[in-house]
């Protein structure tokens, strides 16, 4: 399968700022050389705690915010490098739905503007092929054409993201980003948005990088799995490989989070303790080394590569150095 997307050594670091001088003080390290492809057809799952990261790598993957250094090519051509008609060239091509369908509509709008909007930003006039595919992407999201006289706060939150992802995806992209679409919704709620998302893929043949904290949902809708602990991919593979085969003692213990009806009370597990370490002074050698069960003396203070445990699978930990 060809990569759609490629990223190469991203790093995003913020300065902070010291308030009465305007000196830089120290950086907060949000991503840390990520590499990752993401390819044509697929759901990348991204997964980690709050904090790790995750909605910062798919900013700058669409570009929202500028890395600090590394390259992104979409279709092998660095959109960091774009100009401002190249950048909106590619926003047609690339979507963000967002976490919050509360705040992502404006309140202001009635739904058929929402859904106009994509289309003025983008300089397309033509009145019968705007309504045409409004209608046609009501119908894809499961409403009636008379949402379309409505305003936002007439919606649920469920119905909100729907509306949402229409927005989205009205201009036919070839690439989502979905940064949490289900965590603020109920629980009820959550199944039919992440099936409604899994048939939009299906119809309109998109690729997709699934970001949650929510490792049952990230199993449910995703091909591939990628594991992200303090701004670092620490682990990536096949979703059944990821799930059967997995290496890094964080993905281990996100695992073990996850709750299970098993009567294998035998098992050791790794149990998270201890809160995610602040990525502004982030800990020296493995990143993970502070709650690690497995933790050796050179984790302290040795940063561990990207070693390929099997193939289409990788892990960033000393126990895989001589795997594969
Ligand atoms: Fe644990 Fe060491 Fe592996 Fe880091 S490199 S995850 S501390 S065993």
């Amino acid at each position: 399968m060809k990569n759609l997307f490629e990223v190469k050594n991203l790093n995003m670091h913020y300065p902070v700022i010291d308030g009465l001088m305007g000196n830089i003080k120290g950086y907060v390290y949000a991503l840390n050389n990520v590499n990752l492809e993401i390819r044509e057809n697929e759901i990348l799952g991204l997964v980690g705690e709050s904090g790790s990261g995750k909605s910062t790598l798919g900013n700058c993957i669409l570009k929202l915010i500028t890395p600090t250094s590394g390259e992104v090519l979409f279709k092998g051509e660095d959109i960091l490098l774009k100009d401002k008609k190249q950048l909106k060239e590619f926003r047609k091509q690339a979507q963000l739905i967002f976490q919050n369908p509360y705040m992502s509509l404006n309140p202001r709008m009635k739904i058929y503007d929402i859904l106009k909007e994509p289309f003025i930003i983008n300089g397309i006039k033509d009145k019968d092929e705007i309504n045409e595919k409004i209608k046609n992407i009501i119908r894809l999201i499961g409403m009636d054409e008379d949402v379309l006289t409505r305003y936002p706060h007439e919606f649920s939150g469920g119905q909100r993201q729907r509306i949402a992802i229409a927005r989205a995806i009205i201009l036919n992209p070839e690439f989502i980003v979905a940064d949490e679409p289900v965590s603020a919704l109920d629980v009820s709620i959550q199944a039919q948005i992440v099936n409604l998302i899994l048939s939009l893929k299906e119809h309109l043949n998109l690729t997709m990088l699934f970001i949650s904290h929510d490792l049952s949902i990230i199993k449910y809708i995703s091909d591939r799995i990628a594991v992200m602990y303090l701004g670092e991919i620490v682990e990536i593979a096949d979703k059944e490989e990821l799930f059967n085969n997995h290496k890094h003692p964080y993905t281990e213990a996100l695992l073990n989070a996850v709750p299970v009806i098993s009567e294998d009370k035998k098992t050791k597990k790794i149990i998270l303790s201890g809160d995610l370490p602040s990525p502004q002074n982030p800990p020296k050698g493995c990143k993970f080394h502070t709650r690690c069960p497995y933790v050796m003396e050179k984790c302290k203070t040795a940063h561990p590569d990207f070693y390929e445990a099997m193939p289409n699978h990788k892990v960033r930990c000393f126990l895989c150095e001589n795997s594969g």
